[in-house]
């Protein structure tokens, strides 16, 4: 019998899931304060964790951990170096969100074409023709994603699964990723291009799809935002200071560029003097980008799945972090 410690909560259904593998207990710890962790984790074989901080001094008190299964990609709250140390894979849900996060970046493109907000105040305040007339004569505001381009840096996981929605709109799909190679590039129908300049300078669209880094922080400033079109939006939902946030906001208000959508920011929440925050050219969400029911359930059930899979030796390597860094 394995036990499983899951700090925090995830999907019911994934507590269901454990109940039909009789090998395995489980206990729910809803306390994360670290004494309280390192009290609770010490006979544990395996944790399930969601956001709250695995600390080395939490880690190196586990006696009988196996493995650590983080739920979602990001694994910044976990000491990976005590991990690395005691020779304890890390997992992540390399499979649950890439979808719902290229669907994100639907939402925000329809929130610039088609102006649905803006429409039904329209309606509301019962001024019909306010937005589809000027004078008398017609106008149209909305436009389209067909035949629009859209750039696409990070062609990972998320990347590609935004490529497949844009290819089904019959969109020009041009992706910047030096890692990516000529098999995907062909596999995904996408143009590379080898200098994120020229793509800015083309798109669209563009959307940022890389994790953060020392090489990706700042990647998007006011050097290349300068080349981008005048109609076209850029939106990250990868994470803050990727894109500065102060260029950003200069280029919105020159109208170098028309628009941006955050799901991301620097700083979480958000300062209030953030000037993005009084900027009506930017749409935001609170980093929901992945979260919706479906995704929390896949989520839920995979990280108990990876458990499962590394006792039962059946784990997909590509969903082990530190798989270079410890022996298999
Ligand atoms: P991934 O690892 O599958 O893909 C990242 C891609 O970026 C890789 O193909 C890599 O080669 C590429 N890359 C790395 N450095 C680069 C650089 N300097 N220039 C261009 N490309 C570079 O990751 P993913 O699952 O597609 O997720 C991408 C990011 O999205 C994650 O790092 C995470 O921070 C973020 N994310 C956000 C949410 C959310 O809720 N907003 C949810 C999931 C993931």
């Amino acid at each position: 019998m394995f036990h499983i410690s899951i700090i925090e909560s995830i999907h019911p259904k994934a507590l269901e899931y454990i109940d039909q593998h009789p090998e395995f207990s489980y206990e729910v710890i809803e306390d994360i304060d670290e004494k309280n962790l390192q009290t609770k984790l010490k006979d544990t074989d395996a944790i399930a964790i969601v956001t709250s901080k695995l600390s080395a001094k939490i880690l190196e008190n586990c006696k009988k951990l196996k493995i650590v299964s983080r739920h979602g990609v990001g694994f910044d709250n976990v000491d990976l170096d005590t991990l690395n140390k005691k020779n304890i894979p890390l997992t992540i849900t390399i499979k649950a969100n890439a979808l719902t996060v290229a669907e994100h970046v639907f939402a925000m493109m329809f929130y610039f074409n088609k102006n649905l907000y803006a429409f039904d105040k329209s309606v509301r305040e019962n001024k019909w023709d306010k937005l589809k007339k000027i004078d008398n004569n017609i106008i149209a505001i909305n436009s389209e994603l067909y035949n629009k381009s859209i750039f696409i840096i990070g062609f990972g996981r998320i990347g590609k699964e935004l490529s497949i929605r844009c290819q089904a709109f019959k969109m020009d799909i041009l992706i910047f990723d030096p890692f990516v190679n000529d098999e995907d590039v062909a596999k995904y129908k996408v143009k590379k291009i080898n200098n994120i300049d020229e793509g800015l300078s083309i798109a669209d669209y563009v959307s940022v799809h890389v994790p953060l880094t020392n090489e990706t922080q700042n990647l998007i400033n006011i050097n290349n935002l300068k080349k981008m079109k005048s109609n076209a939006f850029i939106i990250n939902t990868s994470r803050g200071g990727i894109i500065n946030e102060t260029d950003l906001n200069f280029v919105l208000k020159e109208k170098i560029i028309a628009g941006a959508g955050l799901d991301v920011l620097s700083d979480e929440p958000p300062k209030s003097d953030n000037p993005l925050i009084k900027n009506p050219k930017v749409i935001f969400s609170p980093h929901i980008a992945s979260h919706t029911k479906e995704c929390w359930e896949r989520h839920g059930k995979e990280t108990v799945q990876n458990i499962f899979d590394f006792f039962d030796k059946s784990l997909d390597k590509k969903a082990i972090v530190n798989r270079a860094k410890i022996e298999l």
